[in-house]
């Protein structure tokens, strides 16, 4: 192996270490912590695990967190009441709905629903907006660590030849407009590009958030490249990412592992967003630089 490992793990870690100082501040001077909203419908087990987490980090962080789980059998029009109050709660600061959501309801109907100014998951179509104009806004969690982790590698990515795999709302097409604002030379691909192989073989950064287990080749890869593995698989021999990482990890110059990598970003990008939500809302100015 000659790549260098991106430790997702520990630069979250220390992301949390300053939002937790920054939170203290916030609290002395507006005489209250910040607040996240998380919503749980139904009981399924891996969305109850991310809720867990993330409640977990939120208290870690000195934050308050209003936890609201609601049956599976809720009716849309009263999940979308719960919406309207959290928006109108000046205690909360961010509002979560995790996804998904049962079949019954409307995911588009909620997630438009939430003000966009709490809107720390960034889903909101106001903020895709804002995102890709360049106008300040809530940044969705995953990309915007998969960013952070690529300037703390690269430094500047101005110019650089980047590849997306993956359009998705939450992850690939964000991620695109991210690289975009960094100035780097950005390609998505996705289900129906043909031969993917020519198009990563370019790239001096790959991002891969495909949902395929090992589907991206390790002989795809340009030596010394720096590859970003989004991609949570689980598998019979545990969790893999959509990169094939022992062939990839032996001719890129730098990898994230799964896990490890990206997976710790999202929390701690999350806490991020919530701080920053809480800053603006108190109209309190913050350190910018430290997150
Ligand atoms: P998605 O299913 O919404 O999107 C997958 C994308 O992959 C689609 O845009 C599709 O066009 C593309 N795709 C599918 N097959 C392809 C192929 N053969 N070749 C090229 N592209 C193909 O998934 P998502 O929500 O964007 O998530 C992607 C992966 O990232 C999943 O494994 C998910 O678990 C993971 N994820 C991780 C985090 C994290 O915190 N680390 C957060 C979100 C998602």
């Amino acid at each position: 192996m000659s790549a260098d490992i991106i430790d997702g793990k520990a630069f979250a870690l220390a992301l949390r270490g300053r939002i937790a100082d920054q939170v203290t501040a916030f609290a002395a001077a507006a005489g209250r912590p910040p607040g996240l909203a998380v919503v749980l419908v139904g009981d399924d087990p891996a969305s109850a695990v991310y809720v867990r987490s993330k409640g977990k980090a939120v208290k870690e962080a000195g934050m308050e967190g209003f936890e609201h789980r609601l049956p599976a059998t809720v009716s849309q029009d009263d999940l979308l009441a719960l919406v309207d109050a959290l928006n109108a709660d000046v205690n909360v600061d961010g509002i979560l709905v995790q996804l998904p959501l049962p079949s019954h309801i409307d995911e588009r109907a909620v997630t438009t629903r939430i003000d966009p100014d709490k809107d720390v998951d960034g889903f909101h179509p106001v903020n895709a907006g804002r995102l890709a104009t360049g106008l300040e806004g809530f940044v969705p969690c995953t990309p915007l660590g998969c960013v952070m982790l690529l300037r703390d590698r690269l430094g500047d990515l101005t110019g650089l030849d980047a590849v997306v795999i993956g359009r998705s709302n939450i992850v690939g097409k964000p991620m695109a407009q991210l690289l975009i604002r960094e100035s780097c030379t950005v390609t998505v691909a996705h289900s129906r590009t043909k031969d993917l192989s020519s198009i990563v073989c370019r790239a001096d950064i790959v991002v891969a958030a495909v949902g395929r287990p090992e589907m991206i080749r390790g002989e795809w890869i340009k030596p010394g490249a720096t590859v970003i593995d989004v991609g949570i698989n689980r598998t019979e021999d545990g969790l893999v990412g959509d990169v094939d990482f022992a062939g990839a990890a032996s001719v890129a110059g730098a990898i994230t592992p799964v896990p490890g990598g990206v997976g710790p970003m999202t929390i701690a990008v999350l806490l991020r967003n919530t701080l920053l939500s809480a800053h603006r809302r108190a109209q309190i100015p913050y350190d910018r630089d430290a997150l």
